[in-house]
């Protein structure tokens, strides 16, 4: 099968776990189980800033992820799906940019694709879904630099006042690449339904993130609170916009979905709910059109 993840934090976790190798490793994602999983695997890796350092450090730790990251010699996505395997690279936590708009450019020159704006705090850009607070000047500025040098902007993390301040001022399509749906489940990473309209209407897509704790309360099977989702998703007639964002390395996941070797099944779970053509359009074809559309 083929697969399509919109986001992992598998960088930072081998980086923080005393550099632990990206090729092979014991944790949701290597890149010799990703490979030997799929027929294409297009793997979107975050360099994850944490909320707790200032912007120069976040932006000297992603500096020394992406030296790190380079040790391995990824396919590295620069606009061309030329190979069964490729390395899509976001980073989450607009933080690292300080106030210092030139450092867009640095995220372009290292072809970096998405830029999540915050993590769950506030940074200079805006505010997460854990703090109060809108779009900042700043934000703005960064908003439209980003567009104008064709880095997607990420709306997951950020709270409801921020994503409609971006919502106003987008020119460009944005995208949730590792949210679920908040009528499913209450969590306030989720999306409400008039953000996940938004998200349809202007164009982006929506990566669906395997965190117990944005599948259901007490999740006990996350296959299961998956399919919910995903029924829900299709019922606000979301199935071109569908992705999936599995979050591996950077949450807990349900035990029936303890690496990247069970998304095999979560498709087969998909298929029979849905049709095969349903979970090919979630599982790949919709985050691959918009890569296509985006950067072709
Ligand atoms: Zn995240």
């Amino acid at each position: 099968m083929n697969f399509f993840d919109l986001h992992c934090d598998t960088i930072s976790k081998c980086f923080s776990k005393i550099k632990k190798s990206m090729l092979k490793n014991k944790y949701h994602i290597d890149i010799e189980r990703g490979k030997s999983t799929f027929d294409k695997w297009f793997q979107t890796f975050a360099f994850w800033m944490p909320d707790t350092v200032n912007s120069d450090k976040a932006y000297d730790l992603f500096l020394k992820q992406y030296k790190y990251m380079e040790k391995f010699e990824l396919p590295i996505y620069r606009g061309n799906f030329d190979a069964n395997f490729k390395a899509i690279l976001m980073v989450e936590g607009g933080l690292l940019l300080g106030k210092d708009i030139s450092r867009v450019d640095e995220l372009k020159n290292k072809n970096i694709k998405i830029l999540t704006l915050t993590w769950n705090n506030e940074n200079a850009i805006a505010s997460g879904a854990l703090s109060t607070g809108g779009l900042k000047p700043f934000g703005k500025q960064v908003v439209c630099e980003l567009e104008r040098k064709n880095i997607v902007v990420d709306v997951s993390h950020l709270n409801e006042e921020s994503f409609w301040d971006v919502a106003q001022i987008a020119k460009k399509p944005f995208i949730a690449t590792h949210s679920n749906a908040y009528d499913v489940c209450n969590h306030v990473r989720n999306l409400k339904a008039d953000q996940i309209r938004e998200i349809k209407s202007v164009g982006g897509i929506i990566g669906l993130n395997f965190y117990k704790l944005f599948l259901e309360d007490n999740c006990k099977n996350g296959v299961n609170a998956l399919i919910k989702h995903i029924d829900y998703f299709l019922k606000q007639k979301c199935e071109d916009i569908l992705a999936i964002g599995s979050d591996f390395d950077g949450a807990d996941m349900p035990d029936d979905i303890k690496d990247i070797t069970f998304v095999p099944t979560i498709k087969q779970n998909i298929s029979r709910c849905f049709g095969e053509d349903i979970a090919n359009k979630i599982m790949f074809e919709n985050a691959k059109r918009f890569f296509d559309q985006t950067f072709n």
